[in-house]
């Protein structure tokens, strides 16, 4: 059965959370208190309703509590963003994702039990920042305060070496558990798997191993 989602606020975050589960061929109820952004959404996602979502009663005429998964993406009115995740959690909705403002906001819906609270743009900033200072690195995603996993491009000091060469298991606790090269995809290389300048390679571990891989093989080039 298609999973059913609601998309609570549909500023420039939550519009996008709703487009893109539409486009993932989801069934999506959008709703925001605000006629124009209902209306705008009228024709993109399953159904669009206007509703301010800080009313149980209101929730409750919307069936709520059936759908698989609701998305808080009220911004800036960080009262209606906690009371509506409460309601939502006291009427038992399944899964509750919210977008956080700040530090305090997430705090407070992580004490309510959303199930998962974002913080989009301080994370967004994060994994810039990370692409900023370190050398070849193109990507990084936090799995938890410990572990990332970061796509870096191996360099010239790569070249040629095998991944039993390189070792980077032993040397700096990491993993590569996937590589890249032009449009061929390596799931779990081999040991004996040669790196070529320019390969893209996907690298598991914990932070600071992660930060010793990255000084030592990937940068003073
Ligand atoms: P973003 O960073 O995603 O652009 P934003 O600044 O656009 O966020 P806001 O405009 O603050 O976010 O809020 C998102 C949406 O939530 C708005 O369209 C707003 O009308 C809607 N909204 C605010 N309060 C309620 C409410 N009580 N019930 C339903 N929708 C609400």
């Amino acid at each position: 059965m298609k999973k059913e989602f609601a998309v609570i606020g549909l500023g420039r975050f939550g519009s996008s959370i709703c487009r893109a589960l539409v486009e993932k061929g989801m069934e999506v109820l959008a709703i925001d208190i605000d006629e124009d952004r209902v209306n705008a959404f009228s024709n993109i996602a399953s159904h669009a309703v206007m509703a301010d979502t800080t009313d149980e009663k209101t929730l409750k005429e919307l069936g709520i509590r059936n759908f698989d998964h609701v998305i808080v993406a009220i911004g800036d009115n960080i009262q209606a963003s906690i009371l509506t995740s409460l309601i939502l959690k006291e009427l038992g909705v399944k899964h509750i994702t919210v977008k956080a403002q700040n530090d305090y906001h997430e705090k407070v819906l992580s004490k309510i039990g959303a199930d998962r609270v974002i913080h989009p743009e301080r994370d967004m900033g994060k994994r810039i920042a990370h692409q900023i200072v370190s050398n070849n690195v193109l990507d990084a995603l936090e799995l938890s305060d410990k572990h990332s996993v970061i796509e870096v491009i191996a360099n010239k000091r790569m070249d040629g070496n095998t991944l039993v060469e390189l070792d980077v298991r032993a040397k700096y606790g990491c993993n590569i558990i996937g590589m890249k090269r032009g449009e061929e995809i390596i799931v779990s290389p081999k040991a004996d798997f040669q790196i070529r300048e320019g390969d893209l390679l996907i690298v598991i571990g914990a932070n600071n191993d992660i930060e010793r891989f990255e000084r030592q093989l990937l940068d003073d080039e």
